[in-house]
């Protein structure tokens, strides 16, 4: 009995039928250690097959050293004994435990609740496979959020992260200081510009964050948008005693005279940061309540 779509003989009807069904199925294996190259009708299907294969034997649980037979089982383990395990494995920097939590067919994501607030905690920590990991998954590379729960009161007492804020990802990275995260969420063309709340780029002044502020101005921030309280970056850069944010601002054409009553010179000098003084009367501020420039 011959298979009309590819000439292969067989002895029965039954495996003949088996066989033309295997035909039907568009997902095929195509891993060396699989002989019988077995097809499935979907995607999740073979990717559960697949991992029969990569299946490293006798893994432990990361989490209490429980030993576990298949890694199938981990994910059911780690979902089923260890309360809020998504979120303290997102907050923890746990890339292997989160992936495995959000593969296909993983059930230990909890279900009521996207993964925007997992990509503002994974960015407030600054971990950057784990905020690719999200934004692979479909989470808001603009969401808003700033969690305000601590990851000991998550794994304590099983709460949810609550708490937004309108903070994107990119400008709590940049405030906190995550060169690794702010790169991450530039390729992925993150807004660079707020349009409304306060720039990604007036935190990273703030902190003194030299090197991210760097990244934000070549990724085309305004170097004069607005922070909090009609503050600019070079104002809070000067009034926090950032030197080298100062020129990097400078160099980038900020505004010396800053906006409204927000005078870089002044506060700078009210703070005694004596070389920024100098620096913004060297390119044009001029003391006085007028500002100038
Ligand atoms: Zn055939
Ligand atoms: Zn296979
Ligand atoms: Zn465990």
């Amino acid at each position: 009995m011959l298979c009309q779509q590819c000439g292969r003989d067989f002895k029965d009807q039954r495996q003949l039928r088996q066989h033309v069904r295997w035909h039907d199925k568009k997902y095929r294996c195509k891993h060396e250690k699989c002989r019988d190259k077995r097809g499935f009708a979907c995607q999740k299907d073979l990717a559960r097959h697949q991992r029969t294969h990569d299946q490293i034997k006798g893994t432990q649980c990361p989490y209490c050293n429980r030993k576990i037979s298949r890694l199938d089982n981990l994910e059911k383990h780690l979902t089923r004994a260890h309360k809020n395990i998504f979120w303290v494995a997102v907050i923890s920097g746990d890339e292997a435990t989160v992936k495995l939590l959000l593969q296909d067919g993983g059930d230990g994501k909890p279900k009521d609740i996207d993964n925007n607030m997992a990509l503002v905690l994974a960015t407030a920590k600054g971990h950057a496979g784990i905020v690719n990991l999200l934004l692979d998954n479909g989470a808001d590379i603009e969401a808003k959020g700033n969690p305000r729960l601590t990851l000991r009161e998550i794994a304590l007492t099983g709460a949810k992260p609550i708490g937004w804020s309108g903070m994107t990802p990119l400008a709590v990275a940049s405030k906190y200081g995550h060169e690794a995260v702010v790169e991450a969420l530039l390729q992925r063309k993150a807004a660079v510009n707020n349009n409304g709340s306060e720039s990604p780029l007036t935190y990273a002044a703030c902190r003194g964050h030299a090197s991210i502020v760097k990244l934000l101005l070549e990724a085309g921030a305004d170097v004069n948008a607005r922070g909090c309280f009609d503050t600019t970056a070079l104002y809070l850069a000067a009034a926090t005693g950032h030197e080298a944010v100062v020129r990097l601002l400078i160099d980038a054409g900020a505004s010396v005279r800053g906006r409204g009553k927000m005078i870089p010179l002044s506060q700078a000098a009210r703070e005694g940061h004596v070389a920024i003084v100098k620096l913004l009367m060297d390119h044009g501020a001029v003391p006085g309540p007028g500002g100038s420039v």
